[in-house]
């Protein structure tokens, strides 16, 4: 039997096929005595993380370690695609543990978000998974913001272990990058190693803080399909996925009036009140307002013109939908099953990956159409 070959540092094997998954290494390095993934090597010399993607089981495997050795879990999650972020099955591992949200990426969010109410709704979506949520944070990995906090934490935490788990794009690896970055003494630079007797261990980072050594653990990040991440070329999700501070966009809509966000997202108001719908997504996603009776028409004619996203490339993916009532009936009226029911002090239908759309809660009657993958829901507005 020929011996698997593995990463000195996280104790993956080596392969040179594909650079997001573990024990990536060129293959001029394949082969070679005591090698360190390019992962590895990065974190080593550069004191930089690279994120790696596994597969469910893999990932499963990898934090059951964090069940044996409790600590402190930074939950790191995308403020844009919260239902994207949610680790399947995380609460076996972390029950014992103390699990602090960290919440990434508002520097994208408008300005005068109510932040009390964002976090009570996190709180609320994540322990809905059984996970106990101590505290939730608001950071901006990429620019810094918030990341006091989450270093006043973890500063203190040299009697447990601290761990980094998120799904895979939510931002972990900047966060990671930010808290190693600012905690770490320059003179005494940090290392990295694998416990010893575990293969496709989590990546150990010591750090010799103010008030002694921290050890974090980098996890890896976990990729779903029922992701607009995931469904999406690079030049689409330029145009799709926030990249800077969203600027609402304000539609008074009629009855009888469509919005298409793209090809992606059609929200049809068939009867009700006049009134103004509020749009909180990529300031380049092309938004089309167009009568009902027209909708059909310009979904069929007009994807690569008019609504532009998804490209024909992606567009496949995005075919199979599902409609969704949404209303918001007048007092005394019965409001049909299975609908969703938008509150009378208005409500954000949010969008996982996209960002979402508040509705002011005056008389709406209408559908919403998604890719069949996409869970739309609704929350109590934001701003
Ligand atoms: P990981 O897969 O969870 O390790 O995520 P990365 O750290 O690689 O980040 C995923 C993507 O999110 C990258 O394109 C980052 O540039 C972006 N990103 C990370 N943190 C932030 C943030 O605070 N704000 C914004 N706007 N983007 C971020």
């Amino acid at each position: 039997m020929v011996a698997e070959i593995v990463c000195l540092g996280c104790g993956a094997p080596l392969q040179s096929t594909d650079e997001d998954k573990p024990g990536y290494v060129p293959e001029s390095a394949v082969g070679k005595p005591d090698v360190l993934c390019r992962r590895c090597f990065r974190i080593r010399h550069y004191g930089e993380f690279l994120p790696v993607t596994v597969d469910e089981s893999t990932y499963q495997a990898q934090v059951a370690q964090i069940f044996e050795r409790p600590g402190l879990v930074l939950y790191v999650v995308d403020v844009f695609d919260l239902a994207g972020s949610l680790v399947p099955n995380l609460a076996r591992f972390v029950l014992n543990s103390e699990v602090v949200v960290v919440v990434n990426k508002v520097d994208l969010l408008p300005e005068r978000v109510q932040y009390t109410r964002l976090a009570d709704w996190i709180r609320e979506q994540v322990e809905r998974t059984r996970v106990p949520v101590s505290d939730v944070l608001f950071v901006s990995a990429e620019k810094q913001l918030g990341i006091e906090q989450v270093l006043g934490l973890v500063e203190w935490e040299t009697e447990r272990p601290v761990y980094v788990v998120g799904m895979a794009n939510t931002g972990k690896s900047t966060l990671l990058n930010a808290i190693a970055g600012r905690l770490s003494d320059k003179k005494a630079p940090y290392t990295v190693s694998r416990r010893p007797g575990t293969t496709l261990a989590l990546s150990r980072l010591e750090i010799t803080g103010r008030h002694g050594r921290i050890e974090l653990y980098d996890t890896p990040g976990l990729v779903h399909e029922a992701r607009v991440i995931e469904r999406l070329c690079v030049d689409c999700l330029r145009i799709v996925v926030p990249q800077s501070r969203l600027r609402p966009r304000v539609y008074q809509l009629n009855p009888e009036q469509t919005l298409f966000l793209g090809g992606i997202v059609r929200l049809d108001f068939e009867r009700g009140d006049r009134q103004p719908i509020v749009l909180y997504v990529a300031n380049d996603l092309p938004v089309h307002r167009t009568k009902l009776s027209r909708a059909d028409e310009i979904w069929e004619r007009h994807q690569d013109d008019i609504l532009q996203v998804p490209c024909a490339a992606c567009r496949p993916d995005f075919a199979n939908r599902r409609s969704i009532r949404l209303q918001r009936v007048r007092r005394g009226e019965p409001s049909a099953r299975g609908s969703l029911a938008i509150s009378g002090r208005g409500s954000d239908i949010v969008i996982p990956g996209l960002g979402w759309i508040a509705l002011s809660g005056r008389p709406f009657d209408g559908e919403l159409s998604v890719p069949a993958w996409l869970g739309p829901s609704l929350r109590p507005r934001l701003v």
